[in-house]
Formats: structure tokens, C-alpha cells, sequence
């Protein structure tokens, strides 16, 4: 099928794109509605993977896209996040209630004189949803996100005739959510953190979710990784006492398959026997995601895996002689990324009692 055929009312669509330096999942929720999960911008483009693609659908995006996700605040997952928003005028917005300084402070001095100096695209991007929340919910009081996301919190739930779908947060965890206000509230109270309380990196913070439909069930890990303890990152997920009895047979790898975001109990306790696993890569600076390794050991507990670019690096073109010498001079690494976006397209039944269907265009690929 043509990447610009439409899924049908009953069924369930899970889209990864990922251009290398970003991952973006649009998800057919049943019904005509539709669920965007972070955003990209591919390389060579000027549009949001996400919006490029329900455009060529022929999807009316202002009315049928019912939610917005930011899993977290990292570059690689907020490209364009905010002309997503822009154009879904009816979507709900949901970001990690555990919140980086940043976010912090641009929430609280948003339309302010006072602005965060670290500006980096977070913030940047932060800034723009508010602005559009702001304008959406206009009226005495500032707005804010629609959702904070935090485990256990049901995120969307439609009930159309052929069943429930319905999408829940599976973190981050109250631990985390303490550690980070007790980042935060001592750096503005006092001007220093209270070290008593774990410092966090902002994948930790990030957002897993659950689909649940009759049918099947989807897992997107984020980039959240495993944790220090089971209170936090995925072992508060596989240590909770709520979180629903499911095995998913589609699984987003989280954190583009580094072994820090991959545990045993993911793939024996959350997914089922022999789950389809999709990922994408993240091509900047040193550490590439995933490595040969990391793509055996995922292929070794995955019935199947794709990758949405394979390889996702290209030598860096060659230019002149001493342009060569002076950008290998001024950096440590260098490597070319892939232009456009690779794209995994699973679809399945709602109801059940049909295969998954797996498509793969633009470069993506089984692994
Ligand atoms: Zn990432």
C-alpha cells in the first residue's frame, strides 16, 4: 500500500519517523482521531515529520488530532513540537509533570519581563506551547498543559463502536516527581540545590505510554531509562502495583535501543512473547544510538525489529583541503546525517483477530 493510503475507522495505526537526530510517533487511535508523540524535523525538510505526513493523508489536522505528547524536553524530540500544536487547534496537550528548571522557569515567567537565559530549543519550544495554550484558553489566569503526565493517568479515552481505546501514562513516577520539585523549589527559594534530593537527566523524566485497544496492545518507551532503584525510571514501571496486568505486542524501544533504557523485566513482564520492536536512531556527536550490539541484544528478545534509517550515518562529503583540516580541527567528530525521514507504519485490527501489518518506506527497514 502507497505510504498515502488511509487507515481504516477500526483500526490502529502506530507511525515512527526518525530522520537520525530525532524520533516523532503518529498513532491512528480508531475513529478517525489521532495522536501525535513528539516531533521532528527531518533533515532537508522544513515541515514536522508529523504534519507532513497527516497532510498527505488528506487528514483535517485541526480537528482530528485529539492529543499532543511531549514525552520530554530533549532536542531530539521537540523539533517543530510547537507548530504541531499550533496546527492540531483541537488537541489536548500532555507533557512529564516531572519538570526540568527550564520548563520550570519558563512556565512561571511566561509573558513576564523576566526570561530563562539559558535559551536552548526546550525552552524555546516550551515557550511557543504556551503561547498557544494561552491564546487557545484565553481569559483572566494563564494557561498551562492540558495533561501532566505522571503514572497511572489516563491521557485519552474513546469509545467508539468497534471498543475502547484508550492511552495511560506509565510514568514518571511520584519518586521522580519529588526528586525534581526538590531540584527545583531550593534553586529558587535559596539559589542551590538540596543535594539530599537525586539529580536527575531529562530522560529520566520522560513519558512512557500505553495503548490499549480490545485488539492489541502498544508500548512507547520514551527515552526513559531503567533507574536507580524501584521507585524510579522503568523498575517504579515494572514495580507498580496499578499499572494495568497488559502485555504489548508493538513496542517503541526506548531511548533508540541504548542498553541503559533496556532491562529483562520490559520484555518479560510488559511486552508479549515475541513482540514487534521499532526504533530510531540518534546520530549526534559521539555516542550514536543504537550500536551493533544494542541492535543483536534487542533482536535477541524481539520477534521483530525495524529501524527507521539503517544505516542512519554517512561519511562526511569531502570538500577542499584545508576546509577539511579546519572542521577537523574545530570538532571531535564528524559524520554526515541522512536526509527525509524512514518510516515504520504498523497497523492491526482494534477488535483483534487479525496480523499486524508492517510497512516500511523512505529508507526504514527490518533489522
Ligand atoms: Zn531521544
Amino acid at each position: 500500500m502507497g505510504e498515502d493510503s488511509l487507515p481504516a475507522d477500526d483500526e490502529l495505526e502506530v507511525s515512527l519517523f526518525g530522520p537520525g537526530i530525532g524520533e516523532c510517533i503518529v498513532v491512528h487511535l480508531g475513529g478517525g482521531k489521532w495522536m501525535i508523540v513528539d516531533s521532528c524535523i527531518p533533515k532537508g525538510l522544513d515541515e514536522p515529520a508529523a504534519l507532513r505526513y497527516l497532510d498527505g493523508l488528506g487528514i483535517d489536522v485541526a480537528n482530528d488530532v485529539a492529543l499532543v505528547v511531549a514525552t520530554h524536553w530533549h532536542d531530539d524530540h521537540i523539533g517543530g513540537l510547537s507548530s504541531v500544536l499550533n496546527a492540531a487547534r483541537s488537541a489536548q496537550f500532555a507533557c512529564s509533570a516531572a519538570f526540568e528548571i527550564e520548563q520550570f522557569w519558563t512556565l512561571v515567567s511566561y509573558a513576564s519581563e523576566i526570561k530563562f537565559i539559558e535559551h536552548n530549543s526546550g525552552v524555546a519550544e516550551f515557550d511557543e506551547i504556551l503561547a498557544t495554550l494561552n491564546e487557545r484558553y484565553a481569559g483572566r489566569y494563564r494557561s498551562g498543559p492540558d495533561y501532566y503526565a505522571v503514572e497511572g493517568l489516563r491521557l485519552y479515552r474513546g469509545a467508539a463502536p468497534f471498543g475502547e481505546v484508550c492511552v495511560e501514562a506509565l510514568s514518571p513516577s511520584a519518586q521522580t516527581i519529588t526528586d525534581q520539585k526538590g531540584q527545583i523549589l531550593p534553586d529558587v527559594l535559596i539559589d542551590e540545590p538540596i543535594r539530599r534530593f537525586m539529580a536527575h537527566d531529562p530522560n529520566d523524566l520522560s513519558v512512557v505510554l500505553l495503548i490499549q485497544t480490545p485488539g492489541c496492545c502498544v508500548l512507547l518507551g520514551g527515552d526513559l531509562e531503567i533507574g536507580r532503584d524501584n521507585r524510579r525510571g522503568w523498575r517504579a514501571i515494572v514495580e507498580s502495583r496499578t499499572r494495568p496486568d497488559i502485555a504489548s505486542s508493538l513496542y517503541k524501544v526506548a531511548h533508540h535501543g541504548s542498553p541503559n533504557a533496556d532491562m529483562k523485566e520490559i520484555w518479560t513482564e510488559l511486552l508479549a512473547n515475541e513482540p514487534i520492536a521499532i526504533m530510531a536512531p540518534y546520530a549526534r556527536g559521539r555516542k550514536k544510538l543504537p550500536t551493533w550490539d544494542d541492535v543483536k541484544r534487542i533482536k535477541k528478545a524481539a520477534g521483530r525489529v525495524y529501524c527507521t534509517v539503517w544505516p542512519f550515518v554517512d561519511r562526511p562529503k569531502a570538500r577542499s583541503p584545508i576546509v577539511d583540516s579546519v572542521a577537523a580541527s574545530a570538532t571531535r567528530f564528524r559524520s554526515a546525517i541522512k536526509k527525509g525521514a524512514g518510516h515504520i507504519r504498523l497497523r492491526a485490527p482494534i477488535m483483534g483477530g487479525g496480523d499486524i501489518s508492517v510497512e516500511t518506506f523512505h529508507g526504514a527497514c527490518r533489522m
